[in-house]
């Protein structure tokens, strides 16, 4: 029989439909595997009864009519997504037990497509993180090792269940969110695609929220094509959700081209920082060629305030978080930690303190700092200011190019437990983090292996509402890298 776990979603979708195997069969296939990789830690929770029942509709239903596009095709969700009746915890222990009365927008898009759940997957602490190391529910295990070691890596984050699932070929394809990075750092990390669409393309309604002017949720999967597939499914105008862009969603798989005829790529020159690995620029500069040959044409551009986006990033979004994460209070969601004979303000402070992690309670710190009376102007203000230079910045670039080619990561996937300073974690997304701040398209495709056997990431950034643009640079350089390596067998 076919090895369903390694197709990916267009297969599946082709074969479903062609009668090669049934909806059944694609479900059981991933729910073994599912349950023969935990120790990976990719799941916190798992529903193997949801895929098999949203596989049976798939298959009552094949034949008659038009299936929807993702009709027997069982996803992971990532645990910021809230599922109905499924615990839905952002991989915090404040949110313990929490069993939403509602389905969010992107999730409640999938299913209507005819997705099934295999389950929800592990992630930073409300998405706070990019190793996945802060997440109630421990580590995730990287199915991918060093050459000849053992040593445990993170997949990266905070979607570090996401990536770690479909590089392990556990799930043909995820739900990501990316507020700073989060999608497209364990991408790279794990030697697989993901997407963060244009800032409104995806409903935030029902994904818990972290720093909602910078909150986008995207697909990741084996390939550019599955992207696409999953991104039409998940966007659309949501008039729940008040930053969501009322415009139809193209039809990104149709318009799939790896020719970039006309297209100007721009390189640049402010993201050739210190500290980045000769390998990392190599395939950089290999990535550039990669492009040429698809008949694009490179030119160097400027991005003048680059060096300020992660501090002005690690001001909004603190400064958003710790007011998004005032509900949770010990009265409305989940955890509730009251102290006997103590009044209301120690069941909030018990709740608090047990229920957040570390990394929360310092994002908490500081985004109440910088929105403080006295401080307000000098950094949140301030920030606000430096945010609109850096869209401007990207204005200007689009003016001469039409995709951005940068590194994804300033380095391969580390170990756990490696990396305990939270400025050098913060590091990981200072090629990301002006894409979010600026609410462009970006994305991660796998370009090659580092000397330690490791995953690298290409990076491409679209100006506004031009995903096309950037899945057709994406499949350009999937064309060319030949990346076929895959992490080992986990199940
Ligand atoms: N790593 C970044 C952070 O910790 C980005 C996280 C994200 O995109 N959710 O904030």
């Amino acid at each position: 029989m076919t090895d369903i776990t390694g197709l990916t979603i267009a297969k599946l979708r082709d074969g479903f439909r062609a009668g090669e195997f049934s909806a059944r069969e694609i479900a059981e296939g991933y729910n073994a595997a599912v349950a023969g990789a935990r120790a990976l830690n990719a799941f916190t929770v798992e529903t193997p009864e949801d895929a098999l029942a949203c596989a049976d509709v798939a298959d009552k239903a094949r034949g008659s009519g038009e299936p929807g596009s993702l009709a027997g095709i069982p996803l992971g969700i990532k645990d910021l997504f809230a599922t109905k009746g499924v615990d839905s915890t952002a991989g915090s222990h404040i949110l313990k037990g929490f069993k939403p009365e509602y389905e969010s927008t992107v999730t409640a898009n999938l299913r209507r497509a005819g997705a099934g759940m295999l389950g929800k997957l592990n992630m930073d602490e409300f998405a706070m993180g990019s190793s996945n190391e802060t997440s109630h529910y421990g580590p995730v295990n990287s199915p991918w090792r060093r050459q000849g070691s053992n040593v445990a890596l993170t997949p990266g984050g905070s979607s570090g269940g996401s990536a770690a699932a479909v590089a392990a070929g556990i799930a043909p394809g995820v739900t990501g969110t990316d507020t700073g990075g989060s999608i497209r750092q364990p991408a790279a990390f794990t030697g697989i695609c993901g997407i963060k669409p244009t800032y409104g393309r995806c409903s935030r309604w029902g994904v818990i929220a972290f720093a909602s002017s910078l909150d986008q949720a995207g697909p990741m999967a084996k390939d550019v094509r599955d992207c696409a597939i999953l991104l039409e499914a998940m966007a659309g105008f949501d008039p729940k959700d008040s930053t969501s862009l009322d415009l139809p969603v193209p039809q990104w798989e149709n318009g799939l081209s790896g020719n970039l005829k006309g297209k100007r790529v721009g390189i640049p020159r402010e993201y050739r920082i210190d500290g980045v690995p000769p390998e990392i620029n190599a395939l950089w500069d290999q990535g550039i060629e990669w492009l040429k040959d698809g008949g694009a044409e490179a030119v160097e551009i400027s991005l003048p305030h680059t060096r300020y986006a992660l501090p002005t990033y690690y001001i909004i979004a603190p400064a958003e978080a710790s007011s998004n994460l005032a509900r949770y209070d010990g009265v409305r969601y989940g955890l509730r930690e009251a102290p006997a004979g103590g009044n209301l303000d120690a069941m909030y402070g018990a709740t608090r303190a047990a229920g957040f992690g570390e990394e929360v309670k310092r994002r908490i710190m500081i985004g109440t700092y910088v929105l403080s009376a006295g401080f307000y102007d000098a950094y949140f203000t301030k920030a606000q200011k430096v945010r609109a230079l850096i869209k401007q910045d990207f204005a200007r670039a689009f003016e001469k190019c039409d995709v951005i080619l940068t590194p994804t990561a300033p380095s391969a996937a580390f170990g756990i437990g490696e990396t305990t300073d939270p400025l050098a974690m913060y590091l990981n997304d200072v090629f990301a983090v002006p894409a979010s701040l600026a609410g462009l398209p970006a994305m991660s495709v796998p370009g090659g292996l580092d000397s330690q056997g490791l995953p690298l990431g290409l990076h491409l950034i679209g100006n506004e509402l031009d995903e096309q643009t950037v899945l057709n640079a994406g499949l350009a350089i999937e064309e060319r890298a030949g990346f076929t390596a895959r992490a080992e067998k986990w199940w």
